[in-house]
């Protein structure tokens, strides 16, 4: 009889059925000491965990009857006692005119609460995730001609019931050969760490949700591979960049956070310097994150927005707990690769936070602080009942001139997916495409 459960982490999500009982435990977000302790806890040798690692995290394998690797008797004897997968997997899709997709992404847990996960071909401008500037004006026309040839109008796809048919295949992205060969090549996926978040920035649609929970690790990891499935991404061959921007704030749901880093990069073979992490400026996280081996740290983004502390205030309230200054020392404790820098990331808010004087002020507060740093603008994305306005195309380019001008990396992030409600600030789980 295989034994009940074994040690309970983070990582693991145990579901239970409407008695409150065990049902469903899902191997996928276990690492592999986790699931070698779950063979030798079954009777078995602990090398069937490294079966089992390859089989979820390198072939990918969704149903754990397809595990061939394991022994038939083996295999229903963990589905009997409630072992599956349990892998997340996108149950919705919504297609922009610019190539984008954004997900909703139905979790382990089975409280029906999705997460949302957006798949940019070729990237936003902003962050290239492997210690490279990004690929601003690298291409750009190109791209942007074949994402719109390709994607002819937004629209959503329910996965499962066939909403548009046979015109957008089930789980197949519409992608003629030469952009699916060019989205190998390069593309960034957006994920989520949490639904809804905590932190409320004035400024964005996922405050409006509050907190709803924390994902697992294996439910942060799990998007990913969706994803790449969906896609075809092979590890090792594809330039594809994770930026943990989506919905939430990752160091408030730390432990998860970065178990699913080790699981990216442990099991999965990812590297962690394609991999960014943004914080609102969380102090304790930061500090933990200073402490994390480079082998497994993602580079590290800070959402600034404002230029000085009486502004953040405004439109972050957790600046009022953790000051500018406090964060900047923070993240000084970092100890960064060679050629790696600091990602200061900049919504522009129309009147709010773009004018030339806060240009300067930006510049020179980066400046001050010493660290090697670039800046990603980001013209704010409109979002229901929240009032504020885009910026004139005009101040953002006299911002990055500003920077630039000043000796500071700045590049604009192309806004992918506004008509989708896929772009920087919009991750609602809205359902209208
Ligand atoms: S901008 Fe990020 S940290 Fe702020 S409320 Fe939105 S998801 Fe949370």
């Amino acid at each position: 009889m295989l034994a009940p459960v074994m040690r309970e982490k983070s990582s693991q999500l145990v579901q239970f059925d409407d008695l409150g009982r065990r049902s469903r435990k899902s191997l996928f977000g276990l690492d592999a000491e986790d699931l070698s302790d779950c063979m030798l806890e079954a009777g078995e040798p602990p090398w069937r965990g490294c079966q089992l690692v390859e089989a979820l995290y390198r072939q990918r394998i969704t149903e754990l009857d397809a595990i061939t690797t394991l022994p038939k008797a083996l295999r229903q004897r963990l589905a009997a006692e409630g072992w599956q997968v349990g892998r997340p997997a996108i149950t919705q899709v919504f297609q922009s005119a610019d190539g984008t997709e954004r997900y909703l992404v139905e979790g382990q847990s089975g409280d029906g609460l999705t997460m949302e996960t957006v798949w940019m071909p070729e990237g936003d401008g902003g962050e290239s995730g492997d210690g490279s500037d990004s690929g601003e004006g690298r291409d750009s026309d190109r791209s942007e001609t074949l994402g719109a040839s390709s994607f002819p109008r937004s629209s959503a796809e329910r996965v499962g019931d066939h909403q548009l048919g046979s015109t957008y295949g089930l789980g197949t992205p519409v992608l003629d050969s030469e952009t699916r060969e060019d989205s190998r090549q390069r593309a960034t996926i957006c994920v989520s760490s949490q639904v809804g978040c905590a932190v409320n920035c004035d400024f964005c649609l996922t405050a409006r949700l509050g907190l709803q929970r924390n994902l697992t690790a294996g439910e942060i990891a799990g998007q990913v591979l969706a994803v790449f499935d969906r896609h075809a991404v092979e590890v090792g061959r594809d330039r594809v960049n994770l930026v943990f921007m989506g919905m939430g704030e990752p160091f408030l749901n730390y432990g998860n956070f970065m178990g699913a880093v080790r699981l990216l990069v442990g099991e999965m073979g990812l590297s962690p310097q394609r991999m960014t992490v943004s914080t609102s400026g969380i102090v304790p996280g930061i500090e933990r994150f200073a402490g994390e081996l480079p082998e497994f740290r993602p580079k590290l983004a800070i959402s600034l927005n404002a230029p000085n502390d009486a502004v953040r205030s405004q439109i972050m309230p957790i600046n009022r707990k953790w000051p500018i200054a406090s964060v900047i020392d923070s993240v000084r404790k970092v100890k960064l690769r060679p050629r790696e820098r600091i990602t200061f990331e900049y919504v522009l808010l129309g009147g709010v936070t773009d004018r030339p004087e806060h240009a300067v002020e930006v510049a020179r507060l980066i400046r001050r602080t010493g660290l090697p740093a670039k800046v990603n603008l980001i013209a704010w994305n409109p979002g229901p009942g929240i009032h504020y306005a885009t910026p004139q195309l005009e101040a953002v380019e006299a911002f990055r001139r500003t920077l630039m001008d000043a000796g500071i990396p700045a590049y604009v992030r192309k806004p992918r997916g506004r008509d989708i409600y896929a772009a920087c600030g919009q991750l609602k789980r809205t359902v209208e495409g």
